[in-house]
């Protein structure tokens, strides 16, 4: 973890984070006590195991850090909860690595108990939780809705909906995620994604993470998204790259999450990743995508990539301009 010694010793100044996940971004002490403020039963009334079951503590695949998700959604599926959730990542960003700038992703499909709880008072509780943050702190916040690989056409038309009716009141853009689906097609999101983009929103797309250079090739193709989520896996196409660097395309690398699930073997592969980007000049700016569960933090993410020589100071203050210029939060306010 990045202590304030190397706060002070590396002065990046203000920060901007484009991509964390309500499901792995809250404080494992808050999560408890909205588990237990909410009466949910747990696997455990241990709190040391279940701070292993909402974390990587040794995960190395996609799959199983994916599946962390199940209880911290569980969690959060109220209004109330999701509202003290977003509350608590965008305060904490800010006292902990001066955040200034901050995204947020969820599903709140996911976390509305299969249909018990109103979809639009989840989403209206984060946004509460969202301007709570802002009135507390100097930080300015946005909301980004995913799409999930696993649901069918239909309940992703009704987030791309419910992301447009929010679209002026805190919802900045879409995003899609979610555990390897076969059956999934890239296309079936195409008028979506269309009609979010119509409405003002950003398209940030993970892809290139679990899922190679080919399906990065069509989303890039068929959806034209601002950024992508990871893309690591777009270096095992050189052509790709191009195209990737030409469109001015964003990536949002998350260095600790790739090597907690063997998406990327280890730093040197990432090495190599970042020296063929900046080859093509492929944007790219650096993230956590979830604080917490991977127990690290922006500023933790940069002094791992300046002590293992994978980047200078002067490329990651380079990465913090890019990610100021490309966030989808409007000057002022959301
Ligand atoms: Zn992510």
């Amino acid at each position: 973890m990045a202590d304030n010694k190397n706060l002070k010793k590396f002065n990046f100044g203000q920060l901007t984070e484009l991509h964390v996940h309500i499901g792995s971004s809250v404080d494992p002490a808050i999560m408890w006590e909205i588990a237990h403020d909410q009466g949910i039963k747990l696997p455990t009334k241990n709190y040391w195991e279940f701070l292993k079951l909402i974390t990587v503590s040794g995960i190395t695949s996609y799959r199983k850090y994916l599946d962390l998700f199940t209880w911290t959604e569980l969690i959060q599926s109220s209004p109330e909860a999701i509202e003290r959730s977003v509350y608590s990542i965008a305060s904490g960003a800010y006292r902990k690595n001066n955040i200034t700038t901050l995204e947020i992703r969820f599903n709140p499909m996911k976390r509305n108990r299969g249909g018990e709880r109103d979809l639009d008072h989840i989403i209206l509780s984060a946004i509460h939780g969202m301007e709570k943050a802002m009135l507390a702190y100097p930080i300015k916040v946005g909301l980004i809705i995913c799409f999930d690989r696993a649901f069918t056409k239909n309940l992703n038309s009704i987030l791309a909906q419910k992301a447009i009716k929010y679209a002026k009141r805190g919802i900045i853009g879409v995003d899609l995620a979610g555990q390897i689906d076969k059956s999934f097609d890239i296309a079936s999101l195409v008028d979506q994604v269309s009609a979010c983009r119509k409405s003002g929103l950003g398209v940030t797309i993970h892809t290139g993470e679990a899922t190679g250079s080919s399906e990065v090739r069509r989303v890039v193709e068929l959806l034209s998204p601002d950024r992508i989520g990871h893309g690591v896996k777009s270096v095992e196409d050189k052509n790709l790259l191009k195209l990737l660097g030409d469109r001015k395309i964003v990536l949002e690398i998350c260095p600790s999450s790739n090597i907690h699930t063997g998406v990327v073997s280890g730093w040197e592969q990432f090495r190599r990743i970042f020296s063929e980007l900046k080859k093509y000049q492929v944007l790219y700016t650096v993230n956590t995508d979830g604080p917490e569960m991977l127990a690290t933090n922006l500023i933790n993410e940069y002094m791992l990539l300046i002590n293992n020589k994978i980047l200078t100071e002067e490329d990651l203050f380079k990465a913090t301009e890019i990610a100021r210029r490309v966030t989808f939060i409007k000057n002022g306010s959301v």
